[in-house]
Parts: structure tokens; C-alpha cells; sequence
């Protein structure tokens, strides 16, 4: 993935993730932006993104680490390279996680960085929305 938005008409970069409990939320999230999906560059942590792609093979996805084992911190490190328009990661709110310590840092890392996250399908939905505005205007404005 490039590093600057140089190029208006370049594809939206976008990482996803879901705890265990909403992997199945997100498949289905998935399923019902496929289309603008299917012009996306994505990254998805391990799990999440192998499970997307059994799902729907066409997405141009490349899975990462899993989350606990660096797939998280691999997010993070795209964001502060600039390498993300977006952060869909669906948390599971109600189960202690191991990774704790790297879900918070991938959180701070987008709020330093001012990324858009969405962490349910109806904030995905309007995310989504919204960046797909701005291509659009920039795209217009070139
Ligand atoms: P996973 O990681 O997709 O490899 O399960 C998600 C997470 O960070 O919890």
C-alpha cells in the first residue's frame, strides 16, 4: 500500500478487525458493502482476515498477524505511516481480552492520527459513507 494519498483515484485502504464474539457481525458488515469493498485495498489481522476471505475470495485483502501476536500493532503501524483511510474493528465490549494492551494501543494510535474508526456496524455504516464522499470529491476536484 502507498504511503501518501497522493493519487485522488487510488483506492481506499481500509483495516478490519473483530473480536471472536463479532467476526460474524463483520462477515456479514462485509457482505453488505461489497461493492465499495471490492475497490478497496484491505488488511485484516490474521484471523479476521482469513475469515473474511474464505468468505468473499475476491476482496483484494491481505491478511496480517493474527491480532494477539502483532496483527493489532501492525495496524498501528500503518496508521502512523499513513498507510490506512480507515479502521473498521468491531469490538466485543463484554469479554476480558489477553491483547488487551494492544487493542488500547491501537486505539490511541488512530485517535493520535485522527484516522476514522468504527467499532459496530451502524458507525462502519456512516465511516463508510463518509469516505466514500470524500473520494469522490477529491476525485472531482482533481
Ligand atoms: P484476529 O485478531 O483477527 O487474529 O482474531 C483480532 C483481535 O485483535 O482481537
Amino acid at each position: 500500500m502507498q504511503e501518501t494519498k497522493s493519487n485522488p483515484s487510488a483506492p481506499l485502504r481500509i483495516a478490519l478487525v473483530a473480536h471472536d464474539a463479532k467476526k460474524d457481525d463483520l462477515i456479514e458488515w462485509v457482505g453488505h458493502h461489497l461493492s465499495m469493498l471490492e475497490n478497496s485495498e484491505l488488511v485484516g489481522t490474521g484471523t479476521t482476515g482469513s475469515r473474511i476471505l474464505e468468505a468473499y475470495p475476491t476482496l483484494n485483502l491481505t491478511p496480517l498477524f493474527s491480532g494477539p501476536l502483532g496483527g493489532d500493532q501492525q495496524i498501528g503501524a500503518m496508521i502512523a505511516e499513513k498507510r490506512l483511510d480507515g479502521l473498521i474493528f468491531f469490538v466485543d465490549p463484554l469479554s476480558p481480552m489477553p491483547h488487551d494492551v494492544d487493542v488500547k494501543a491501537l486505539n490511541r494510535l488512530a485517535t493520535v492520527y485522527d484516522l476514522p474508526v468504527a467499532y459496530s456496524p451502524s458507525s462502519a455504516n456512516y465511516i463508510m459513507r463518509g469516505l466514500i464522499k470524500d473520494k469522490q470529491k477529491s476525485i472531482a476536484a482533481a
